[in-house]
């Protein structure tokens, strides 16, 4: 009988705690539809402020004022963490055309690539070799590639419903394209935008030239998706046309930068740390609205949106905006170097940088045992229609904290939209659709709200 009432009280408890958990979500979200601030925030972002690329004034300026708001919001602790990051700057805007007869040219849409050096004074001109990826460069005779500009024009793949997964079936020609052309004797390359529509922005991204030596290193750009169609339709009616692109950007030495701090100490386990964050660089193009301005704003409002529904975090909450994800991941890196060295316990880090679009769930990296747990937690996602639970990666910012002991996990938002903007002109302010955004930062919050409440724990 004793243990009747044990076990009648025991799921009567569970009863109870699922009650609570769903009317904490439903405030969570009332507020955030209701009177988020992710919006407002993101307006002054992208409008006030505009692009932050690493080390230049945008990014100071967004330092400040995010510090200021998390401020504003009462947090236990506001503070910067000093990071290194490299500066990298466009310079004047890129030039370039396609000459079909001496004189006759058509003038094309490019922009350099992040880390790219310059061309030379009078630009680079030369015929084109058209090729759909790097094992398609390497099978090549050299004498094929040498004095040539090789362009890369493979399309991301449309049939692919998860559109990162298309993207990162092809960013491998953007990242180390030039690295391998210039191996070879390339002058110059030019990739296809990782776009999936076509249209007339091009769309920059890190690149890398590995240990190659100076004169190996050739400039590199990307050409919108119109335009690559048109240069790979003009070759194919005649290969011996040429190509001309003038760019000049430059790479500084490294400036000061930070990450911005805010957190909400616990109240029972103050020792165990729960991370929320994105990254506040962005590339130079748009204004980063949803690369990732977005997560930004939604990691900011998850703090916020704890506190005015009165939940008190027994673990300690920190929201961490990361300097750099796109061109050096110093802030990610130097994070984690910190934590570490104080011997910090982060037992989660759900991590916002896949665009403001509406959100479908999160992809989890973390073990079995966990995995199950989190599932447990499923039908209080139902009413948001929040559905997508599934193992996979996190984020850059948060991956450098990955260890036996952390959960680490993805907001996924639909991706549909997202490869339109990202790292184009494309990406601005009214791309994001208001309440998409704050689902979203609703929904973080949500699953930040049950690992502070239940931890990560499975006995
Ligand atoms: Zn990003």
């Amino acid at each position: 009988m004793k243990r009747l009432f044990f076990i009648v009280g025991f799921l009567l408890s569970i009863n109870i705690s699922a009650q609570t958990d769903a009317e904490n979500i439903r405030k969570i979200y009332t507020n955030s539809l209701t009177n988020g601030k992710s919006y407002e925030w993101l307006d002054h972002l992208s409008n006030k402020i505009g692009p932050r690329l690493s080390g230049s004034l945008g990014a100071e300026r967004a330092v400040e004022y995010t510090k200021e708001e998390l401020e504003k919001l009462g947090l236990d602790k506001v503070w910067l963490q000093p990071v290194m990051v490299p500066k990298w700057i466009r310079g004047l805007p890129e030039f370039a055309y396609i000459e079909t007869l001496p004189g006759m040219t058509t003038h094309v849409n490019i922009c350099a690539l992040g880390g790219s050096v310059e061309t030379p004074d009078g630009g680079v001109r030369a015929h084109v070799v058209e090729v759909q990826g790097i094992e398609e460069l390497k099978a090549l005779s050299p004498d094929k590639v040498k004095g040539k500009i090789v362009f890369f024009n493979r399309a991301m793949q449309a049939d692919l419903i998860d559109t990162f997964e298309a993207y990162g079936g092809c960013a491998d020609q953007r990242y180390a394209g030039a690295m391998e052309a210039g191996k070879l004797g390339a002058v110059g390359v030019i990739v296809r935008s990782l776009n999936l529509r076509l249209d007339d922005f091009p769309h920059t991204g890190s690149m890398t030239y590995g240990n190659l030596p100076v004169s190996q290193r050739i400039p590199s750009a990307a050409i919108s998706t119109n335009h690559a169609e048109l240069l790979s339709t003009m070759l194919a009616l005649d290969p011996t046309i040429t190509f001309f692109f003038k760019q000049n950007c430059k790479q500084m030495a490294d400036v000061q930068s930070y990450n911005v701090i805010g957190q909400i100490t616990g109240s029972e386990f103050p020792d165990e740390y729960i991370v929320v964050g994105g990254h506040l660089d962005s590339w130079d193009l748009g204004d980063g609205s949803h690369d990732d301005g977005a997560g930004v704003v939604q990691s900011m409002d998850v703090l916020r949106l704890l506190k005015e529904s009165g939940i008190k975090p027994k673990r300690s909450i920190r929201v961490v905006l990361f300097m750099n994800e796109e061109n050096g991941l110093r802030g990610g890196k130097k994070y984690a170097e910190i934590a570490r060295s104080k011997n910090e316990n982060h037992i989660f880090a759900l991590e916002s940088d896949s665009g403001g679009f509406t959100p479908r769930g999160f992809s989890f990296d973390c073990n079995d045992a966990v995995f199950d747990k989190v599932l447990g937690w499923q039908d209080l996602f139902k009413p948001y229609l929040i559905h997508y639970f599934e193992k996979g990666g996190s984020g850059a910012d948060i991956g450098p904290l990955k260890s036996d002991n952390i959960v680490l996990a993805g907001l996924k938002p639909d991706s549909q939209r997202y490869f339109d903007y990202h790292h184009a002109a494309t990406d601005v302010f009214s791309a994001v659709n208001k309440r998409e955004l704050e689902l979203g930062a609703a929904t973080m919050a949500s699953l930040v709200y049950l690992f502070d409440t239940y931890g990560t724990g499975t006995k």
